[in-house]
């Protein structure tokens, strides 16, 4: 997957008859960190349903509906359900634990199902319960540390007990938690057996491995028979994962405490004040060491900013002046995406987005998003849409290390034909970009939250842009 979108620079460079991105060849690396003995993966219910002795506890469980096939499904006339959609699978040496979203009507808490087989025995399941603020949340699949201590409740479950009991036992006097012997944030490994959910994102996601000791405040402990602990487990918190989320990965940085905190009064505020002058202005968006830096990069006069590209720099922010610039993205920049998935380290991949900052036609501020969906759909769409739109003809004559400026300069122009044809450039961009494997959001005026942005009724000859709210 990830040579695809490296072939694009090359296609381009052979296109353009440029070395285009060849030193990115040198910064990218390839190698997920893992230097732990325990292994996360996804599984999907052919995984669960594969494994005898885990559906043999599944069976005897109340917690688990049946239908008449007896597919496992979840329960949704209680409002609880249980995700066996997409699974959090451990290996240890000497346990294996499934663990399992619970999907509550309020989200309040984080609540989890795990399943634990210790030295090849029985599952035993439990319910953990986290308490976690909304960030905490987002870093869950990211390799920023969290604090756990104190913030897991656990109880271990009966066969015959439901979800509502199981969740109703955490106000019980006979709290349990769940005291941390070991904790580690590791890559997810892809799985060969039956049931992995394997996409070209699950490697760039992190799991923390949580190993601990059930303790009650009755004095009572549970089990410890693991060495190290007796429940071994991933959080699961839904979203951010397979292909991560990119509404959580956004969200991230309209907080005012990490990520590139685009509402700080320097940062989108600031790039709004310049929207009146001719050029553009922006900044690069820069992870190092779990730390976020957005660098100005240096204005222009004209209507093309030139961006850095780096094994530390996963995006930008930058300005379409009003009313000179359109409204939305142009081809250029859908293009540099490309160019910082292609340089940055590989652990930062799942951050590269673009950020856009302009008028729209009511003359109304707005900010929007641009991330890669799937790196495959994007680089063949990219191409084709190079080879429907220019001919080699058109390059000859142009000087060798202008012949890229020059074809994305051609693809512009392509675009802003497009664009012309459509008042509404959110709708002439999500027609034009709809199947190129990225997406298109939008942030609220008050900057507290995202909307995808998708096309509704694509097929018919007057489509309507669908705002989605990220949840
Ligand atoms: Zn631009």
């Amino acid at each position: 997957m990830k040579n695809r979108i490296k072939q694009i620079t090359k296609f381009i460079a052979v296109y353009a008859l440029l070395m285009l991105g060849s030193c990115a060849e040198e910064l990218y690396k390839d190698e997920p960190l893992n230097q732990s003995k325990i292994k996360v993966s996804y599984v999907n219910e052919i995984a669960l349903e594969n494994n005898n002795l885990l559906m043999e506890k599944i069976n005897n469980s109340a917690l688990f509906k049946k239908n008449a096939m007896n597919r496992i499904i979840t329960d949704t006339l209680t409002g609880y359900s249980i995700d066996t959609d997409k699974v959090k699978y451990i290996v240890g040496e000497n346990f294996n634990s499934y663990t399992f979203e619970i999907v509550t009507p309020q989200q309040t808490y984080l609540d989890n199902l795990v399943l634990i087989s210790k030295n090849g025995g029985e599952y035993k399941p439990y319910a953990m319960r986290y308490t976690l603020t909304e960030e905490e949340k987002l870093k869950l699949y990211t390799d920023e540390y969290i604090d756990f201590t104190n913030k897991c409740k656990a109880a271990e479950i009966d066969n015959g007990e439901t979800l509502e009991e199981i969740l109703s036992k955490y106000s019980y006097n006979e709290d349990c938690n769940m005291v941390y012997t070991w904790q580690e944030t590791i890559t997810i490994t892809p799985c060969t057996i039956d049931g992995c959910l394997n996409s070209p994102w699950a490697s760039f996601s992190y799991g923390h491995v949580l190993i601990g000791t059930l303790v009650c405040s009755d004095g009572g402990s549970s089990g410890g028979d693991m060495g190290s602990g007796d429940i071994g487990t991933s959080p699961h918190g839904g979203g951010g994962d397979l292909p991560p989320n990119p509404c959580l990965s956004l969200k991230k940085h309209l907080s005012t405490t990490t990520g590139v905190k685009l509402k700080a009064p320097s940062m989108v505020p600031a790039l709004k004040l310049t929207l009146n002058q001719t050029g553009e202005n922006g900044r690069s968006l820069v992870k190092n060491n779990n730390i976020y830096t957005t660098p100005t990069l240096a204005p222009t006069p004209g209507l093309a900013i030139i961006a850095s590209y780096g094994a530390k720099i996963f995006g930008s922010v930058h300005t379409h002046p009003y009313p000179s610039g359109a409204p939305m993205f142009s081809w250029t920049d859908v293009y540099s995406l490309v160019l910082f998935n292609n340089n940055v380290e590989a652990s930062l991949i799942p951050e590269v987005v673009i950020f856009l900052v302009c008028k729209d036609a009511n003359g109304a501020d707005q900010l929007y998003a641009l991330k890669i969906d799937d790196e495959a759909v994007f680089a063949d769409a990219l191409t084709a849409d190079i080879q429907a739109n220019i001919s080699p003809s058109e390059l000859e004559g142009i000087p060798e290390e202008q012949k890229t400026e020059k074809m994305l300069g051609l693809m512009d122009k392509e675009l802003t034909l497009d664009y012309q044809r459509s008042p509404d450039k959110e709708l002439g961009f999500l027609k034009k970009f709809s199947n190129f494997g990225i997406s298109l959001y939008k942030a609220n005026s008050t900057m507290t939250n995202w909307s995808k942005l998708t096309l509704q009724n694509p097929a018919s000859t007057n489509p309507t842009v669908l705002p989605i709210p990220c949840k």
